[in-house]
Parts: structure tokens; C-alpha cells; sequence
């Protein structure tokens, strides 16, 4: 909440109006950082360094970015009326990304209260190898590799990987969030040096208002798009990273007692069988299996298994057919889980992510230097997302403080 101001004060109270493109996590923690550090700037020394945000998230689609679940509820069929209805049970895959980690002090502080409300639970899954079987009727070989623990814990989202976003935007005190507006890329009129606002546009021409800050939060091929034609300073910059695709299989079965034996067994000391929650795969064109029913607050939903394809494979395949890409993604799967007819899975699905994984060009050391924001201080244009880091949740959160210090050090001035 903006703090209470003094009667006096708040003739003073100057507002901030502020866009963030992209209602995926960066654009929700920076959302939510601004509040917090507006809402702290009031000084009654000094009423006109008084700041009160007015920001607004425009989202092109009707959720909230890369934390993905899909969910299909099961049906039966009426053998009398041969009609389907719904039983109360859910197939559930989070087919972005599956967990995170939190490595930084301020991240660990910043989801503290979600982990306290169980919204955010640690994950402490056992990890395996798998190396899928040459010959199809053989079961794979299955390695302990590491028990994740809450000393390097990762977490997820509870009941569903989109919660805590959607928990985000609804403790938003004084922003908007637009679902289902796509902002069209800008141009080199839009900023007014008279004024020092930028106005933005829907694709259809229409005003979607005059902002003094604007915050990109796009992934990197929809900010190279959107920045293209706007004189954006730093725009030879958005194109250094290379983007990765993935595909993301999702696969289902109608009980526990219907998985196959790589899936079902109860002890890791048993070679031939496997209690396991994360696989990394070898030798495959698939690359983690994760056993979505396996994770904390899961267990009422169906037998759900989410994969993720090999993103180098995966980028190799993106404007391929999605449904042939199915076929071999699903022939890999039956390889590497070993079913027969009585156990293969009742569901299948398959998305295709054009921008999944951020890599950077590497120095002369040989390693990848995250870009940073990149800032454009005349025009107040900030393009931000987690590929201005290390393409994970945590950047995410780093992005959002980098983006307060920017703004609220322009504020202050
Ligand atoms: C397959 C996969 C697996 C992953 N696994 C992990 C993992 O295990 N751990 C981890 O930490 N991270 C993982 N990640 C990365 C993680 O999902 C991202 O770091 C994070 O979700 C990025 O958030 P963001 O807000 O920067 O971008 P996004 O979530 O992409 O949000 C950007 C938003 O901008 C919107 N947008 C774009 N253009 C416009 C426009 N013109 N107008 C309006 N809105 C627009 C998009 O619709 C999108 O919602 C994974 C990602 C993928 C794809």
C-alpha cells in the first residue's frame, strides 16, 4: 500500500505512471518492488521528492508468462446414456518451468511469506539418471544421482505452478493488471521530449496511455521485435543473446496401478525398478522427466508426467510439424519409460516454447556474462526478463531490484 501522507503532503505527491510490458514474473516482482519502494519514498522534510506509482501490466495473453500449468479433468463415460461426464480428477502438468531455486539472501527473504502460507513448498526430490534401453522391450537403467534437500532446496508452486504468479498480481496494492493486451512495438515518435512521456499503443492503433517509465519484460525475441523501429539506445545489445526452443511433452495415466514398472516402483535399491521424482536423461533427444504427482501438494491428481525436450534438439526442430514432432517425442518417452499396451499413457499433449533458454556469448574467459538491464535514460525505457540474467526465476527477481534502482534513483534525483 502507498503510505499515509499528511493532509499537507498530498497536494504534493507527484505520480509516477509507469508500463510494464509482459505480465510474466519479472514483470509482477518489479511490479511489486516498485510499490513496495514507492510507498517507502514519502519524506515530510521534503513533500515534493513525494512519488505515488501508477503502474500498469500489459500481458498480450490471458495468464501470467512461462509459469505454465495445463490441466485436464477425467471423464467418464455413462455406459447407459453414452455420455461423458466429469469426475473431480485432474491430469496437472506444469509444462514451463517445474521449480526454482532461491541462492540470494533478498530472493530467499522476497518468498518467504509463501513459503510460510505453504503456497511455496521445497521440493525434496530424488534424482535419478536414465539411460534409456537400445532395445525397446528392455527397461531403462536407472542411476541415484542426488536427493535435492532444503539446504540447496528447490521449490514449486502449490496446488499449481501458476499460483504464485497469479498470488503475485492479487496482492498488487495500486497497479493494473491488463490481461489480453498486446502492446505493439514502438516507434521513434512516441516519446515526447515536451512532455517526457512515451504514449503506447494496442495492435489495433489504439492509446493504451502516456507513461514516464516503460519496462519491457518481453522475452528476447519479442523485445528485439518490439524495440526494433523505436531508436531504443541499447537495442545491438537485446540481439546478443541466442534463444533456445523447447518442446514439452505431457503424458497421463488413468491410475497409479496403469504406469509402468520405470514409473510405479518403490525402491531405487531395486535395479530393475525405480522410485525416483526427476530424471536427467542420457543419450536422448529428451532431457528431464519430472513426476508431477510426485511433488508436494500434488498427490490428488492423476498420474501426470511432464518432459522436457533437449534444447539444442529442440531448436534444431522449431518450425517443424508439431504433431510429427509429437510422434518421435512420444516414441523417445516409450523408450525411456518402457511401456507395453496395458501401460502406456491415456493423455498426450505437446507445446512448443520458441524462447526457452537464453545463451550468451562467451567472454574471453570462456564464460557467459549476463547482459544486465538494458536502459535507455534519455526516453526512461527499461528493457528487462529474466534472459537479461541467467533465464531463470531467480533473475527474474534480480531484474525487478536492478529495475527499483533505476527508477527510484531517477525519482530521487
Ligand atoms: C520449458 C521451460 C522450462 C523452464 N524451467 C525452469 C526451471 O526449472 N527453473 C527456473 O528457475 N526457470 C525455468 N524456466 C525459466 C522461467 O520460466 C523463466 O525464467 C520465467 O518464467 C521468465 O519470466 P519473465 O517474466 O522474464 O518472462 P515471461 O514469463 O515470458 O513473461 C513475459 C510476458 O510478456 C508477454 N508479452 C510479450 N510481448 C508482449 C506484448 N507485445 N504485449 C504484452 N505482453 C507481451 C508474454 O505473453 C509473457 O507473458 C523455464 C522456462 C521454460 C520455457
Amino acid at each position: 500500500m502507498i503510505a499515509n501522507h499528511s493532509a499537507r503532503a498530498s497536494h504534493n505527491v507527484k505520480t509516477v505512471k509507469i508500463a510494464i510490458i509482459g505480465g510474466g514474473l519479472t514483470g509482477l516482482m518489479t511490479a511489486t518492488l516498485l510499490e513496495r519502494a514507492l510507498a517507502k519514498q514519502p519524506n515530510q522534510a521534503d513533500v515534493t521528492s513525494n512519488n505515488k506509482a501508477d503502474i500498469t501490466i500489459f500481458e498480450k495473453s490471458r495468464s501470467v508468462g512461462r509459469l505454465a500449468t495445463r490441466y485436464r479433468t477425467n471423464k467418464d463415460t455413462d455406459a447407459n446414456t453414452n455420455t461423458d461426464h466429469e469426475v473431480n480428477k485432474q491430469w496437472q502438468w506444469a509444462f514451463g518451468a517445474q521449480f526454482f531455486t532461491a541462492k540470494t539472501d533478498g530472493f530467499s527473504q522476497f518468498i518467504a511469506p509463501w513459503l510460510d502460507s505453504g503456497l511455496l513448498q521445497p521440493w525434496c526430490a530424488q534424482v535419478v539418471e536414465l539411460l534409456p534401453a537400445s532395445d525397446d522391450n528392455q527397461p531403462p537403467t536407472i542411476d541415484k544421482n542426488e536427493q535435492w534437500d532444503s539446504t540447496h532446496a528447490r521449490f514449486v508452486s502449490t496446488p499449481k505452478m501458476t499460483s504464485w504468479g497469479r498470488a503475485l498480481a492479487d496482492n498488487l496494492a495500486s497497479s493494473t493488471v491488463k490481461f489480453k493486451t498486446r502492446v505493439a512495438p514502438l516507434n521513434d515518435q512516441q516519446y515526447n521530449s515536451t512532455t517526457k512521456k512515451t504514449e503506447l499503443f494496442d495492435e489495433d492503433g489504439a492509446s493504451l496511455g502516456q507513461f514516464d517509465w516503460v519496462i519491457c519484460t518481453a522475452p528476447n525475441g519479442q523485445a528485439i521485435e518490439l524495440m526494433a523501429d523505436s531508436g531504443f539506445s541499447e537495442q545491438a545489445k537485446i540481439l546478443k543473446p541466442e534463444m533456445l526452443a523447447c518442446y514439452t511433452l505431457m503424458l497421463g495415466w488413468d491410475n497409479l496401478e496403469s504406469l509402468p514398472e520405470s514409473l510405479n516402483a518403490k525402491s531405487l535399491d531395486d535395479k530393475s525398478s525405480s522410485a525416483w521424482d526427476v530424471a536427467y536423461v542420457q543419450e536422448s533427444i529428451l532431457d528431464r522427466i519430472f513426476v508431477e504427482h510426485h511433488k508436494p501438494n500434488h498427490e490428488h491428481i492423476l498420474p501426470s508426467v511432464t518432459i522436457h525436450a533437449d534444447n539444442e534438439w529442440s531448436q534444431q526442430q522449431v518450425d517443424e510439424d508439431i504433431e510429427e514432432m509429437t510422434r518421435q517425442l512420444l516414441a523417445e518417452a516409450k523408450q525411456a519409460l518402457n511401456w507395453n499396451d496395458d501401460t502406456a499413457p491415456s493423455q498426450v499433449d505437446c507445446h512448443r516454447w520458441r524462447f526457452a533458454s537464453t545463451l550468451m556469448p562467451l567472454d574471453i574467459e570462456g564464460d557467459e556474462k549476463p547482459l544486465g538491464l538494458l536502459i535507455d535514460k534519455k526516453n526512461q525505457w527499461i528493457v528487462s526478463g529474466d534472459w537479461c540474467g541467467q533465464g531463470n526465476i531467480e533473475s527474474c527477481y534480480q531484474m525487478a531490484v536492478e529495475t527499483v534502482v533505476v527508477v527510484t534513483g531517477v525519482l530521487g534525483k
